[in-house]
């Protein structure tokens, strides 16, 4: 069926959701609902949740919670809880939001359509959470894009086979299932032909791509989407420590499109952690890949995945998470308080550590790494790098002073993901420029443009 309004679609967690949130924004485009940013206008809202952690399935609960008040006002309003907290609550994610519509499972997008028809007709409270063997498979509607148009989200494949104790994903993204190179390629060469410049290749073990399926590995995908005009840069994640093939460490130093940054999440550089997380790898393991990448690619980013406070670790386990981070100088970490999830099995472990105790960990993790983002970010002065525009500069930081406040800044990445600022009123977003880096901040750089290449 066709209805007219407006829909509003909010995106919590990773980049797979924000992926996933352009499908659903495409579905409901075919539908008649075009997308909004203004939540007073929508006729029906969509939370796209993640369950990784509590608190990002605090802050979908909280977000549609508020909706209660306003369908007392528009009861015509349709709301759905997508995703990840869908997936994992299902009937009982009406117990919370009583004036929730609809539960859409991680599986269920290519139902979404017809359970809006039912609703529309009458039908209350409609929850699919069914498995699907079948991946979601439709090509992008670049009208319901986010803002960014240069640098695109492609899920290459779904769930994960891996069950590290600590994580929902197999118990809400389901087993892992990759979708055809074909597939892949048609919607990358569509993205290309919108005037896209960077895709970041998504799944949650890349390494393992299509050997289910027994399809072409990835570093063969990779080398088929290095061939797509139009692509000038290529990123992916995630990569599995236990599976970092040398076979993509070569696609990486020869692709040349392939940009030279590596997500490698280590989780803990305890070796009796890391056998507790059922990680499938030694510290020793990790460092050794870490050796052949920098061997063959001496240049290369490198970003990780730490959890702090993982049952049973003890101050000793976390001290050797604390060194790994001295002796690998990583770029960049993203890290985290372990959060406790009752489909997981971690959350059966004893000796769970003290929320304090984890923030204080977490504290100090970041405070080291703090010092080699800077240190690593440093190193740049002095380097032309190439520079991809992403956009006008939003509020500079701290450490900018030397900047003329009425000069137009722009902002942009480097291959190996840093952000870089530069001030220009000559280049436009998705050129690839080169720039001399002059200054260095904990969490930006700062250079001049020497040309734009378009
Ligand atoms: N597949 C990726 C891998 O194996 O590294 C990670 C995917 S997960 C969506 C992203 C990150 O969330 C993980 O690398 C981990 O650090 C973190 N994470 C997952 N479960 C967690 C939990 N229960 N508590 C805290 N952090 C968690
Ligand atoms: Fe979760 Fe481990 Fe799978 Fe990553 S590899 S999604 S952390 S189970």
């Amino acid at each position: 069926m066709k209805y007219s309004g407006y829909a509003y679609i909010k995106t919590i967690g990773c980049q797979m959701n924000v992926y996933d949130s352009e499908k659903l924004a495409a579905i409901l485009n075919s539908y008649g609902y075009e997308k909004t940013i203004d939540m007073d206008k929508a006729d029906i809202v969509v939370c796209n949740t993640c369950s990784i952690r509590h608190k990002a399935e605090e802050k979908a609960f909280s977000f549609l919670g508020r909706f209660a008040k306003i369908k007392k006002k528009k009861p015509h309003l349709i709301t759905v809880m997508a995703g990840c907290v869908a997936q994992q609550e299902g009937e009982k994610a009406f117990a919370r939001v009583p004036h929730l519509d609809i539960v859409l499972g991680t599986q269920a997008f290519s139902r979404f359509g017809p359970i809006i028809d039912a609703i529309k007709s009458g039908k209350k409270k409609i929850v699919d959470i069914k498995n699907s063997a079948m991946i979601y498979e439709a090509l992008p509607d670049t009208s319901c894009f986010e803002e960014n148009k240069i640098s695109k989200f492609v899920t290459i494949m779904q769930g994960c086979d891996n069950f590290c104790t600590y994580c929902v994903v197999p118990h809400v993204r389901g087993r892992e299932r990759s979708r055809l190179p074909a597939a892949i390629i048609e919607e990358i060469t569509l993205l290309a032909a919108a005037g896209v410049k960077e895709v970041t290749l998504l799944g949650q073990n890349v390494n393992s791509y299509g050997q289910k399926e027994a399809q072409i590995s990835f570093p063969k995908l990779l080398a088929a989407v290095n061939d797509i005009a139009g692509i000038h840069r290529i990123r992916f994640a995630t990569s599995h420590p236990k599976d970092l093939s040398s076979d993509l460490i070569y696609a990486i130093r020869d692709l040349d499109k392939v940009c030279s940054h590596l997500h490698l999440p280590v989780q803990s550089g305890s070796n009796k952690i890391l056998k507790k997380m059922n990680r499938g790898y030694t510290r020793e393991k990790y460092i050794d890949r870490i050796l052949k990448l920098r061997k063959e690619c001496p240049d290369i980013a490198l970003s990780t995945d730490i959890i702090v406070g993982f049952p049973s670790e003890t101050w000793g386990d976390f001290k050797d998470t604390m060194n790994l981070l001295r002796e690998i100088e990583f770029d960049s970490i993203f890290a985290f308080a372990y959060s406790d999830r009752s489909s997981a099995p971690a959350a059966r472990f004893s000796d769970q550590i003290d929320e304090d105790e984890k923030k204080e960990r977490l504290n100090n993790l970041l405070g080291l790494q703090e010092y080699y983002t800077e240190k690593k970010n440093k190193e740049q002065i002095g380097k032309i790098l190439d520079v991809l525009v992403e956009g006008k500069s939003g509020k500079l930081r701290d450490g900018f002073d030397h900047v003329q406040k009425s000069m137009e800044q722009m902002v942009g990445r480097t291959q190996s993901n840093k952000i870089v600022h530069f001030p220009s009123k000559d280049v436009i977003i998705g050129d690839i420029i080169k720039i001399r880096i002059e200054n260095a901040y904990p969490h930006s750089l700062w250079g001049h443009p020497l040309g734009a290449q378009r």
